[in-house]
Order: C-alpha cells, then structure tokens, then sequence
C-alpha cells in the first residue's frame, strides 16, 4: 500500500479522498493555489504545498509543480480526483517515468476512452451497445449527407475529442445538414483543436443511465448498478439518482453484466463509468470516463462501498476481492449538486459564506468544502458541495430529501438549494417520469410565468 498520496484537485473531492486516505492509514499531501490557501483540504491534510496563481493553467493543472510537490513531501502515488489531470494520459505516463503512481488506469485505457471514435468502436468489439451512427471519422459534408440519409434524421454530429457537452450540433434534416456539420466542426476546432467529427442518430427522448464499475487490471472487474443523471442543464447534471427509477433488477443484471465481462476483458484497471441513454428499452453506449465521478456517492449509498477506497487498492496493485456477488444494492439515495450559482438565472456567485449550516440525521451525507466565513474564490468551478440522502425506498428518500433541504442553510452567496425545493415538489420529479431534456423544458416555463 501507498505511505503517502498527493491530492491534485481541490475543493470537495479533494476533501472525499483525504477522508478515504485517512481510513486507509495513508499520509495526505494536499496542493493549492495562492487562491486556495484558506480552504479546508489544505487545512485538513498533513501537508499541503502550493503550487502557483490562481488560474489553473498554473496551479492545478501545472505538472512541473506537481512533481516538485511530489519529490519535496516524498509521495508514492498521486489521486487526480475529477476534472483537471484526471484523464490526462500524458500525466499519468509523466508519473509513471518519475516511478510515482497514477491512482488510475493505465495511460494506454485514458487514451483509448478518451477519443470518441475509439471509445465506440472498443466498447462495440466489447458487445456493449452503441447509437447507430457513422463507423469513425466523417471527412466530408458530402460523406456525412450520404451516412445521414442512411441512419435518418433527426442527426448528431459530435467532435471525436469533445468534452463538457461542447462541439455537438442537431441537425433535424438535410436542409441544415451542411451548416450544423460546418458548425460542429469548428467549434471542436476552436475548443479541443480538434476538427474531427462523427454522426450518431440523435435520440429524442432518451434517459441518462450510467453504470459504475471496478477493475483491478488483472482480469477482474465487477459492476456496482447504475445511476440515472437525466436531469440536466446544458448537459450538465445537476440530480444523479441510483437505482434508477426506469430500471427493473433484471434489465440491471443483465446490462451490468455485459459492462463488467467487457471490462474484465478489457484489463481495465481502476474505477469508471459507461454512460449510456435509454429509450423504448435500448441501450445506447455514448462514453466511458476513466475516473471517479461527480455522483460517485449515490452508489456508495446503495452498496455501502467505499469507491476511492476500493480505488486507491486496485491502483496500489492488490487484486480485487469484491465479488459481483459481495454486491447488494439497498434502498435508494439521491445526490443535489449545490452549486455557488443564481438558481434561475445560473449565474456563478462567488464570494463569502457568512452562514452556514448543513443537514443531518439518518441517512444524510454533505459532501462539501465549504464552511462558515469560507470566501469562494471566483476562479473554479461553481460546485461547493453535494447533499445526499439515502432512504429504504424512492419515496422515503424524497422525504428525507425535503427535511434536509429544509435544514440546509447557506447565506452570504446564491445556490442551486432553491432550484432543489422546487424539483422536490414536482409531480413528474416525485413520479420519477422525466427524461434528458425533462430540466429544460421546466426551466424555460417556469421563467416565462
Ligand atoms: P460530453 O463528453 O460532452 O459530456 P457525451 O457524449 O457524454 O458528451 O454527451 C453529453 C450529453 O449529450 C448526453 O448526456 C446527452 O444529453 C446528449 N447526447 C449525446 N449523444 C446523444 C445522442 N446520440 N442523442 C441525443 N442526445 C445525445
């Protein structure tokens, strides 16, 4: 097992894996910018270390001040938590040539997963499921006509690197055909210099069903269910939910199942997760992220397994000893990102928390950095906690959800909380009835009123 991990993140994650550190009995290095300095990673760890400004580009995402951190503390291995360098290849083969460790798979998985058109064409030799679409790259606007005539329209046209929801364009017929295809393309260009686009039929109403999974890079790989992340804004999830309320345990096991053998074949190595819609009762493959997730806690609730922790094992080279059928899923949880945001017009509100106070009780985890007096920096991510609460049915957890929602107070900045007090008391939302653009469509009526 790993002495010492270095955390290259910040904020709430960078929190979540000190904790599954601490548990471990592993040393924690925690790295900041100057804007950071005050936050509660840096506070909580045994050693922090700054590694540059504010911006990213020069702290967070700083690999030369990364290695010296690691090399003046003396870290093993190196936790990326999400976003930043978590699935930057170069990085984890940058570690690996300075002898550190990647808690991660290998660079060869990063990159494979990380280029779209690779991905589908992997998992489909896998026998996972993907949206019909193009077979690779289309050069042409001539070629896309004569593929997008074969699949139908409506038509998605995505950038092979795209990230964030960016680079995809619509087309609803051939008319638009050209300029969404133009469209699509340079804005890949300009944001992951990266012209390369590929079709995919576009689904209409589908659900976001993602499923989690853990290898050990030996030949083992188990799956722990699905979320379901359908409620989001500008492809941005903002409510993850497991188990999922359009799933029966027998669709589970079988597409779980079909998850796990493809990456038990694959020797993939760490935590993940493959992403899929759903609709009419189809699975459609759209990615796989290589790292730990945003909403990982919802499955944790389910399960009561500790996913960093099962993490930081398999990357340390142990095997895994999880069984799929160690795995049980009980009661359901939901997860609310709040987000330092206005929560009608999302605007980012940084500032002071001049009041805080967060929820408890029976089945009621915050997952946050942020405490009372905190000052949110501008430069980072709007995402300042998660609250997440776990219920022996849907419908306990919906209640729960409203008391701890009612308790949570957080005064001084605008947050997503209102946002989730009025989703609490929505038929739809209550029924577990909404799709992918279910979110939307509430936002725009709600405004016009
Ligand atoms: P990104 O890496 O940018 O997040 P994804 O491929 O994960 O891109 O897609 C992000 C979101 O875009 C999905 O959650 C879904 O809402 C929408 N989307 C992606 N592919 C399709 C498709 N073929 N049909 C309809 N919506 C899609």
């Amino acid at each position: 097992m790993f002495e010492k991990v270095l955390i290259a993140n910040r904020g709430e994650i960078a929190l979540r894996v000190l904790r599954a550190c601490k548990e471990l009995g592993i040393q924690t290095v925690a790295v900041h910018s100057t804007a950071d300095a005050e936050a509660m990673h840096v506070r909580l760890a045994d050693e922090s270390v700054c590694i540059g400004p504010p911006q990213v580009r020069d702290s967070y995402l700083n690999i030369p001040a990364l290695l010296s951190a690691c090399e003046i503390t003396g870290a093993d291995a190196v936790h990326p938590g999400y976003g930043f360098l978590s699935e930057n290849a170069r990085f984890a083969e940058i570690l690996e040539e300075h002898k550190l460790v990647f808690i991660g798979p290998t660079a060869e998985h990063i990159r494979l997963m990380g280029d779209k058109i690779t991905a589908k064409q992997t998992v489909a030799d896998l026998g996972i499921p993907t949206v019909p679409g193009s077979e690779g790259e289309v050069p042409t606007i001539e070629d896309a006509r004569k593929i997008a005539q074969e699949i139908g329209y409506p038509i998605l046209i995505k950038a092979a690197s795209g990230g964030g929801g960016r680079g995809m364009r619509v087309a609803e017929n051939a008319e638009v055909l050209g300029e969404a295809f133009s469209a699509a393309r340079s804005e890949a260009a300009a944001n992951f210099g990266d012209d390369t686009v590929y079709l995919e039929k576009y689904l209409d109403t589908p659900r976001h069903i993602e499923f989690q999974i853990l290898g050990d890079g030996k030949g083992n790989a188990i799956h722990l269910g699905e979320r379901d992340c359908s409620l989001q804004r500008r492809h941005q999830k903002i409510w993850e939910e497991a188990p999922s309320p359009a799933l029966n345990s027998e669709t589970r096991e079988r597409m779980g199942k079909i998850v796990a053998d493809g990456m038990a074949n694959l020797g993939y190595r760490g935590v993940g997760t493959i992403e899929f819609l759903y609709e009419n009762g189809e699975f459609y493959f759209i990615e796989m992220n290589t790292r730990i997730q945003v909403e990982h806690p919802v499955t944790e609730m389910i399960t009561r397994i500790d996913l960093i922790n099962e993490q930081i094992k398999v990357a340390s080279g142990r095997a895994l000893t999880l069984k799929q059928e160690d795995i049980k899923f009980t009661g359901h949880a939901i997860e609310c990102r709040i987000n330092a945001e206005h929560p009608e017009t999302f605007r980012p509100s940084p500032g002071k928390i001049e009041y805080f106070h967060q929820p408890g009780g029976l089945g009621v985890r915050v997952d946050s950095s942020v405490y009372q007096g905190y000052e949110i920096p501008p430069y980072y991510d709007s995402l300042i906690g998660k609250l997440i609460v776990h219920g022996q049915t849907r419908n306990e957890c919906l209640m729960r959800l409203r008391r701890a929602l009612s308790e949570l107070v957080i005064n001084g900045v605008d947050t997503t909380v209102p946002l989730f007090e009025r989703l609490i008391s929505n038929q739809d939302i209550l029924d577990g009835q909404y799709d992918i653009h279910w979110l939307e469509t509430f936002l725009a009526d709600n405004s016009a009123e």
